[in-house]
């Protein structure tokens, strides 16, 4: 079959929730993919941010396979192995002691602001995130979610979600009433436009929720897992969140989430307040197990940071020669974004169009920034060729 005849059929049968490249993707190894027309791709989506280790690591690959093989589903009314040893990993290299497993960022975002508003006791349900924010697509992260355009339509939305002006915490602080039970923020936009929040914005938030004695959500479902630098981002920033969520890369591929949490603030969610049939399912947990293990080995998130520099570097001096289409770089680790110009917002799509002709995949981040998210594992090699091919691209809009 060829990606054509694949796009016909697709057609047909899905609900038309995405707009798809037109590509059907049959294989993947580390950064390269390749389509049913045999053209191959280096890959600076990564899954959105999901394949850190780059398509099918052996490792990760042989951990889902002998699992597989023993046992796939038994539930959570029964312990297993992965599910505990992943927990543990989690735990020993967190803030956190108590995790519960989902499926998604947006079920353990989810299981965050339900623990938030049960902790909180009755009256307390609020919880503040900012605009900009993004946190899912169930209804409830969707009223987190501080973009109207993922509203529309869906209204009425559960109560109890506010927004404040991403970058001012003195809005926040006017926001904080006796019905607020938390604040709820990313350390780095990633969706919409690889928008890092600065330590002392953040070191704010911590300051005010101490004083008015309401917790700290970090949803670190794409920040964290390695892709900023560290295993997660908050250890960058000199404070500690309450409750953190993860997911995305957390099972390179595998579906997973989790939310994590302290001893103290876990107790609220007691037996039967709070479930999943496939959370932390053993074979998802078996592919996080093995990442874990993998990115907490000796000299993985040094790496990570000099190739970080580097592609910033490149990036940085790209923007330097399309002055008419970028202003510069911004993002942490791995989680990059060329900034645009309003001249470079209007051809964004066309350049990522235009790349993955040339057989390199980005995104056009929130409409306003092209963002790069490659495997954690991406080359030199890897990150001149698609600079490259941007400059050749860039070249002709300029
Ligand atoms: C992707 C994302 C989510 C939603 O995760 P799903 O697995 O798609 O439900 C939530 N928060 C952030 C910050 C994300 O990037």
């Amino acid at each position: 079959m060829s990606n054509a005849e694949w796009a016909a059929r697709g057609e047909q049968v899905f609900i038309k929730t995405y707009s798809r490249f037109p590509a059907a993707m049959v294989r993947g190894e580390g950064c390269r993919l390749w389509d049913d027309d045999d053209r191959e791709y280096l890959d600076f989506l990564a899954g959105i941010a999901v394949c850190s280790l780059g398509h099918c690591h052996p490792a990760v690959t042989l951990a889902v396979c002998q699992q597989a093989g023993k046992l796939m589903h038994v539930s959570n009314l029964f312990h297993t192995e992965p599910q505990i040893e992943l927990a543990e990993l989690l735990c020993a290299n967190t803030f956190a002691d108590r995790v519960f497993m989902a499926n998604s960022g947006a079920e353990a975002n989810e299981a965050a602001i339900k623990l938030a508003r049960i902790h909180s006791g009755p009256g307390k349900y609020e919880i503040i995130s900012l605009t900009g924010s993004f946190h899912g697509r169930t209804l409830a992260t969707v009223a987190a979610t501080g973009q109207p355009k993922f509203h529309q339509g869906f209204e009425p939305l559960p109560e109890g979600f506010i927004h404040a002006r991403f970058g001012d915490p003195a809005e926040i602080e006017q926001l904080v009433t006796d019905k607020t039970c938390a604040i709820l923020c990313e350390p780095l936009q990633g969706e919409s436009g690889v928008r890092p929040l600065e330590p002392e914005y953040l070191q704010a938030i911590r300051r005010i929720c101490d004083d008015r004695g309401i917790l700290l959500i970090f949803d670190e479902v794409q920040t964290g897992m390695g892709r900023t630098g560290t295993l997660f981002a908050y250890e960058q920033l000199g404070i500690v969140p309450d409750i953190m969520t993860a997911a995305k890369a957390l099972g390179n591929g595998l579906p997973i989430g989790a939310m994590l949490t302290t001893e103290k603030i876990a107790a609220s969610l007691g037996v039967g307040t709070h479930a999943s049939t496939f959370g932390g399912n053993p074979v998802a947990a078996a592919a996080a197990v093995s990442v874990l293990k993998i990115m907490l080995a000796d000299g993985f998130f040094e790496q990570v940071g000099k190739t970080s520099r580097y592609f910033i570097d490149r990036l940085q001096e790209t923007a330097e020669a399309f002055p008419t289409l970028a202003t510069g770089v911004r993002g942490r680790g791995m989680l990059l974004g060329l900034v645009l110009t309003e001249k470079g917002i209007e051809k964004g799509a066309e350049i990522v169009q235009q790349l993955f002709e040339r057989g390199f995949l980005i995104n056009f981040a929130g409409m306003r920034v092209l963002r790069f998210i490659p495997p954690l594992i991406v080359s030199r090699e890897e990150i001149d060729k698609l600079v490259g091919q941007l400059q050749e691209v860039l070249e002709g809009f300029k």
